[in-house]
């Protein structure tokens, strides 16, 4: 059984250009899960005609560039396309603790309030859009399982990378060096050393602290403007990876 990853978009945070990062995950089964829902990865699902298709989400972390599509997300399911109940997408979220600050603290705001299919105005809750599963272990009938860990970004948040099976790694958003196992990794990255106040872990440490075996299955995205500058296959990269990509594993 071979399964798809599809990059939506490979962007950092302030780099609308590309999208923010965020990849879907597909194999023969029906079950699509889209990991991170930033606040461009909506519309671009729209234009993709793949909104409806995603079956479950899973958040790495709570900045507005991994999560901030979840209320657009969820409008467009309940009301465009009516995905009440077991239509619902899964929302797949690593702690409790992550699920209520992303509610309380992101989303209630915007979802807090709706209506039932009578026009009854009800208060919301995350489960009113999203059936929801919480844990560090996820399992979705089709596709490998995915494990997450607890990776340093930004004090005082929580933040979580994956594996998805034993073969494919995804950083999120730290400041960690990757494992070196894994047949594809897929990292992210700022440019240039910043010291303490680093919250991706620097193209220039990657280049210079991974091994050459790793580096060259070393895929860089969430990619600041300018990422044209740095020739990533030069320095020993496998590359850098633009949206559209797909890979089959
Ligand atoms: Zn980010
Ligand atoms: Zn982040």
């Amino acid at each position: 059984m071979s399964t798809t990853l599809r990059w939506i978009g490979t962007g950092g945070g302030l780099n609308v250009a590309l999208g923010n990062t965020s990849f879907t995950l597909r194999s023969e089964g029906d079950r699509t899960l889209l990991v991170d829902c930033g606040f461009t990865v909506p519309g671009r699902l729209m234009e993709l005609n793949e909104i409806e298709s995603i079956t479950d989400i899973l958040i790495t972390h709570l900045h507005a560039d991994h999560i901030g599509g979840l209320e657009t997300m969820g409008f467009y399911r309940r009301f465009a396309s009516g995905h009440t109940g077991d239509m619902r997408p899964k929302l797949h979220l690593p702690t409790e603790e992550l699920a209520h600050t992303l509610w309380e603290n992101a989303l209630k705001a915007g979802l807090g309030h709706t209506r039932d299919a009578d026009g009854t105005p009800i208060d919301a809750h995350l489960d009113t859009y999203y059936q929801m599963s919480i844990g560090l272990n996820v399992e979705i009938e089709g596709l490998p399982p995915v494990r997450l860990a607890e990776t340093p970004h930004v004090h005082d948040t929580h933040n979580f990378c994956m594996y998805i099976g034993d073969r494919v790694f995804y950083s999120g958003d730290t400041i960690e060096l990757p494992p070196h196992e894994p047949e594809f990794i897929f990292q992210d990255c700022q440019f240039g050393r910043s010291g303490p106040s680093e919250i991706h872990i620097s193209y220039e440490r990657l280049r210079d602290e991974l091994p050459p075996e790793v580096k060259a299955k070393t895929h860089l995205v969430h990619l600041a403007a300018g990422y044209e500058n740095y020739d990533a296959q030069a320095d020993g990269f496998a590359e850098f990876v633009v949206p559209d990509q797909n890979f089959e594993f």
